[in-house]
């Protein structure tokens, strides 16, 4: 009798460690935060829970948030900017679509020619920012501004305004179709446009 107690006693209690095992289990599956990776391998957008990240040497990471200017001008385009882009061009051209960036990263000397050009043609400064920003002001010579499509076909902007969310690209302004920037999370819900460039800072 005192066995079989026992036996019950510790069958009861292996019960009990099952249940809050699972749980837990539950909880962390529940509540995981995914990490969004693009697979070199596949070509594909894969989302990972964080446990896990971003496989090394297999996946890019495309980053967990809007991606912002770092402390360091750097001298190409951010590597997570580039995932993301990496990840919708394979699916856009799963589709047929062609997508390439016909400008990204510049450097703050290119941006003032840029800028100064667009003075001239423009007249006035305040109507050249409507299309092309100061090196203080423009997001390009961070890395975290795209042109895409901008010399070609204009189907592969409007497949990454109508689908860039998933991959944390965005569209920006009114008139500017081929400006992306990586301003929310992959699976985030893109901000409204803004009328043109002029309304930064
Ligand atoms: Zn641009």
């Amino acid at each position: 009798m005192a066995v079989l107690l026992m036996g019950a006693a510790s069958l009861f209690g292996l019960a009990a460690d099952a249940v809050m095992h699972k749980e837990s289990k539950m909880v962390q599956e529940i509540n995981f935060s995914p990490v969004y990776c693009f697979n070199k391998p596949t070509q594909k957008f894969i989302i990972r829970p964080e446990f896990i990240g971003c496989v090394i040497g297999e996946d890019e990471s495309m980053g967990e948030s809007e991606i912002v200017e770092g402390t360091q001008r750097p001298n190409e385009i951010h590597p997570q900017v580039l995932a993301r882009f990496h990840s919708a061009q394979a699916a856009a051209n799963a589709e047929g679509i062609e997508m390439s960036i016909d400008s990204g990263f510049r450097t703050v000397e290119t941006q003032n020619y840029l800028f100064q050009r667009a003075i001239k043609e423009h007249k006035t400064a305040e109507e050249a920012k409507k299309w092309v920003l100061p090196s203080d002001l423009s997001r390009h010579p961070w890395g975290l501004a795209l042109d895409v499509n901008l010399h070609h076909d204009k189907s592969g902007a409007s497949w990454l305004e109508a689908n860039g969310a998933t991959f944390g690209l965005c569209r920006v302004y009114e008139n500017e179709w081929w400006h992306f920037e990586p301003l929310i999370a992959p699976g985030g819900i893109c901000p409204a446009l803004k009328p043109d460039a002029s309304q930064v800072k």
